[in-house]
């Protein structure tokens, strides 16, 4: 049944293998070494497929070791969990004393021990297929995909309660197989398994977000002034919404803003130790003042490395002594909005890096934590596909053509205001914008662009750029098909060689099919260089379940082969979210795509880049 199994270091010397087939199986091990442990990169599912072939394994911290065994993929082994474990027992048993290195010149005589623990695991494995479990059922086991799920709502679906996540690859997909099915079956089981995937636990958070919007949506779009978005005075004035006699005063204030935002677009700040420092010192009585900030906070009761220290004094971590922590580790995250499937995924990595390391201090078990933390979420934040607005649009303007942006999101999450952020952004850049008005339904929509318009002109006048204009605004005022008022801007951009087209566009709820229609023709007809989704960190996975169902309907919409989906995410009012960054792990987590901006306020610098160590920060608090 196993065709090959091997012992080898991280660094790729196979210390003993045994082979029961001729194929040759150092292409798999290669591709296991250079894809996944060496990037380690998805070491939590301890398993990997190449071509017909796959390999579960086990990675021994202590020794830098790791375990795997090959098989045919289509062959279901039920015992590899702990005929590895075993193995590495007894392997450990036998030669864990001795440095790998020291011992590369002479033989690792295995073979025995091998033949008993594989022998012991397959009978345990038949005496288990005995008395089988009455097999689940298709629709029991997608529950295992539930805690994504839990994620968004669909009112049509009862919601179903969740089941333990870490079920390993090999055991999830032992379901019975389907009949073929045709090309609209697929669609509509895509469809239903999207629908799944993002289906709510949080059903409360939901239905509070789901009756904020209702309620949004029927009283119209109010300005809101956000109680921690900093200077109220701001609040007022960034709302573009209706023009006022403020208008002069935020000029003033605004100037200030001018020269601050040339260049790549500044990281989100991390909180520095300083800040975390004078924090502990006024809250307490000092007596671990020489300790890291997040020690000390873990001393006081909170932070989440707080949890794992009841494991610490000299002993090597087994996954059994780390489970009690990681357990509270994952509610800690869950709590800070993060998707309890990604919160299950972060913890195995933490237990990855910590079984079978024998730590001595809580100082050293909090940085490996954070460590681990670090590495996840560089992971799942670093961007699959680059997006370098500044390079593509000079790319743009040196073929002669505008560099088109789409703003799209639902009422009220800062589209045009983190338009009008991005626009003087590009300003401060040099480039030239035009503003393409295409909310033709909202009342006062073309007037709030109108206005931001004028004060960013006021801004940056001519005078100062050359006597060019800085930014103009497109618009045919209200009713009118926005998809066609793109084109004519885009065009009107390219006849009058403006560098950037800036397209505003209405906000719509996710499930309203005509208008998502409308979107996906909006942006088929007029084929930009980047769709951006803009959501509020603020309404956490309720911002996931748009972001989602946009990209759906986008795919769905548009009778173009290759549909052109959501490319980024503007994560707005991050500012007003304290430390529940979990709406942004979310996100990229589950649909890849980057946050190219975070809207961090109500000025027009208020624009960031996501800082990996600032969002590990607030999850570790
Ligand atoms: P739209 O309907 O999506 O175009 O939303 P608006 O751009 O009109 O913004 C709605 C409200 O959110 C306005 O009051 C903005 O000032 C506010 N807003 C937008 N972005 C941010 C942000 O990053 N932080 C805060 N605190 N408020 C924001």
């Amino acid at each position: 049944m196993l065709d090959f199994v091997v012992i080898f270091t991280k660094g790729g010397v196979v210390l003993w293998n045994s082979q029961t087939s001729g194929i040759n199986f150092s292409s798999c091990i290669n591709s296991l070494i250079r894809g996944v442990i060496l990037e380690d990169r998805n070491t939590e599912s301890k398993y990997f497929e190449e071509d017909h072939l796959a390999v579960q394994f086990k990675l021994d911290n202590e020794l830098d070791l790791v375990y795997a065994a090959v098989f045919q993929k289509v062959i279901k082994l039920n015992y590899l969990d702990a005929f590895l474990a075993d193995m590495q027992f007894a392997f450990k048993e036998k030669f864990g004393s001795i440095p790998a290195l020291e011992r590369l010149g002479s033989e690792y005589d295995f073979d025995g021990e091998f033949r008993s623990v594989l022998s012991a695991a397959e009978e345990a494995s038949s005496k288990q297929v005995k008395a089988p479990k009455a097999m689940r059922s298709y629709n029991e086991s997608q529950k295992s995909k539930k805690t994504v799920a839990s994620m968004i709502q669909d009112d049509k679906k009862p919601v179903e309660k969740r089941v333990n996540i870490q079920e390993s690859p090999t055991q999830s997909k032992s379901q019975p197989s389907s009949p073929p099915l045709t090309k609209q079956d697929i669609i509509q089981e895509n469809r239903r398994k999207l629908r799944e995937k993002l289906t709510p636990t949080k059903k409360a958070a939901d239905t509070k977000s789901s009756a904020k919007q209702g309620a949004s949506e029927k009283a119209g779009k109010k300005p809101r002034v956000w109680d921690l978005g900093g200077n109220s005075k701001d609040a007022v004035l960034l709302d573009r919404s209706k023009d006022s006699p403020e208008d002069v005063q935020y000029q003033s204030i605004s100037n200030e803003l001018v020269g601050t935002m040339q260049g790549v677009i500044p990281d989100l700040d991390v909180e520095s130790e300083d800040d975390v420092d004078s924090e502990e010192a006024s809250s307490e009585e000092d007596n671990v003042s020489s300790q890291s900030p997040a020690l000390k906070k873990s001393k006081r009761g909170g932070g989440l490395v707080s949890y794992f220290r009841g494991i610490v004094g000299g002993k090597i971590m087994s996954l059994a002594d780390l489970q009690p922590a990681l357990e509270k580790m994952r509610d800690h995250l869950i709590s800070k909005n993060v998707a309890s499937e990604i919160a299950v995924k972060l913890c195995d990595s933490v237990a990855t890096s910590l079984e079978g390391k024998q730590v001595g201090t809580f100082d050293s078990v909090a940085s490996l934590v954070k460590e681990a933390l670090t590495q996840s979420l560089v992971r799942i934040l670093s961007p699959k596909r680059r997006i370098d607005i500044i390079r593509d649009a000079l790319e743009s303007k040196r073929s002669g053509k505008p560099y088109t942006i789409i703003f799209c999101g639902v009422n009220g999450v800062g589209k045009s205001t983190n338009l009008a952020k991005i626009c003087f952004w590009l300003i401060e850049n040099d480039f030239n914008v035009l503003i393409a008005a295409c909310d033709t339904f909202r009342a006062g929509a073309v007037e709030q662009l109108r206005t931001h318009t004028r004060h960013l002109n006021a801004l940056h006048p001519p005078t100062n750029h050359n006597n060019r204009t800085m930014v103009q605004l497109y618009e045919k005022g209200y009713g009118k098909d926005a998809a066609g008022i793109a084109m004519e801007a885009i065009k009107f951009a390219h006849e009058t060689k403006v560098d950037v087209v800036l397209v505003d566009t209405a906000g719509r709820m996710q499930d309203n099919e005509p208008l998502m229609r409308s979107l996906s023709k909006l942006i088929k007809v007029n084929n930009p260089d980047l769709v951006l989704f803009v959501g509020e960190a603020l309404v956490g996975n309720e911002a996931v379940d748009q972001l989602v169902k946009f990209n759906q309907s986008l795919a769905d919409y548009s009778s173009n082969e290759n549909p052109h989906i959501i490319d980024g995410i503007v994560l707005t009012k991050f500012d007003t979210i304290d430390d529940k960054v979990g709406a942004a792990i979310s996100m990229t987590y589950i649909t890849g795509q980057p946050i190219v901006f975070v809207g961090t306020g109500q000025t027009y610098a208020d624009l960031k880049a996501i800082n990996v160590n600032a969002v590990v920060n607030s999850l570790m608090k």
